[in-house]
């Protein structure tokens, strides 16, 4: 238990300590530009070649070449999904939402970018349209798409439901997609499954205790976020069994709702466009 005040007192200084303002760890203007207009140009004419349904309290997965879209589109009802990407030919490589975090802020949208694990550090996809952009950040410091939770998870479950089994959880659901998907079994799938950007989520850090906190999604049918892929990726969805996050999660009550996965391929890519290299530190760490 944590005691329920301070257990030292404040320094004399400590008003001057406080009041220091902040800065921006990682000013997004010293990272690798994003030409929005550029790939957004690359949707005309654009090829629909799949779809990917995910059921709800489930998980899919799905392949994008580089240089094409995807889209996360919501369906039927208000439903938030944890995306796990990775390199299509590399499994150890894959999202990296710590570091995406850092860059970025705590939830992403248009212009953001997921980045990839060390060592090759480098962007994964765009995010190139948001329909839900406009919700910004509301009076609670919560907004949307967030890479600041991880995933709801079976273990978290049965240490705080003193000993339940749950076998639905983003976590699992995302471990059996890849499983099924590549022929593994769930030990070595779950492994590669990775803290997700939490689409369609509503969420902060409650401003005077620094906890998650979380709302009812904004999401309707009809919202999407789409990316662009900088890599041949591979993903998986899970469409969470928290639903569109309005009621306590172990509520009889939650409601789930399917998400539509679709990949796009364009005419013609943005000129001098090349998939992302991997990061060009030399990894001798100095040795
Ligand atoms: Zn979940």
């Amino acid at each position: 238990m944590k005691p329920a005040v301070p257990e030292h007192a404040a320094p004399p200084d400590a008003r001057t300590r406080r009041a220091i303002p902040p800065v921006i760890c990682y000013p997004p203007e010293t990272l690798p530009p994003v030409d929005l207009p550029a790939l957004r140009a690359a949707r005309e004419g654009w090829d629909r070649i799949g779809e990917v349904m995910v059921p709800p309290r489930d998980a899919r997965c799905f392949e994008v070449p580089a240089g094409h879209f995807f889209r996360v589109t919501s369906v039927e009802g208000a439903q938030v999904g944890d995306l796990n990407l990775w390199n299509a030919g590399d499994l150890n490589e894959r999202f990296y939402s710590g570091k995406t975090r850092a860059l970025h802020g705590t939830h992403l949208s248009t212009g953001d970018r997921m980045w990839s694990t060390f060592p090759a550090l480098r962007p994964m996809a765009t995010i190139t349209e948001d329909t839900l952009d406009w919700y910004g950040f509301d009076a609670f410091g919560c907004s949307v798409h967030d890479v600041i939770g991880t995933r709801c998870d079976p273990y978290t479950h049965h240490l705080l439901s003193h000993g339940g089994q749950y076998h639905h959880c983003c976590h699992s659901n995302l471990t059996r997609a890849l499983a099924l998907a590549k022929g593994i079994g769930t030990d070595e799938a779950e492994r590669h499954v990775h803290d997700v950007l939490n689409v369609f989520m509503c969420t902060g850090f409650s401003r005077d205790t620094g906890q998650y906190i979380t709302k009812p999604t904004p999401v309707r049918p009809g919202d999407y976020l789409e990316f662009f892929a900088e890599i041949d990726l591979f993903g998986a969805l899970s469409a969470c069994p928290w639903g569109d996050c309005s009621v306590e999660m172990t509520s009889p009550e939650v409601s789930c709702h399917p998400l539509l996965v679709e990949i796009f391929r364009p005419v013609a890519l943005p000129a001098g466009w090349q998939p992302a290299r991997v990061n060009g530190y030399d990894r001798s760490h100095g040795l």
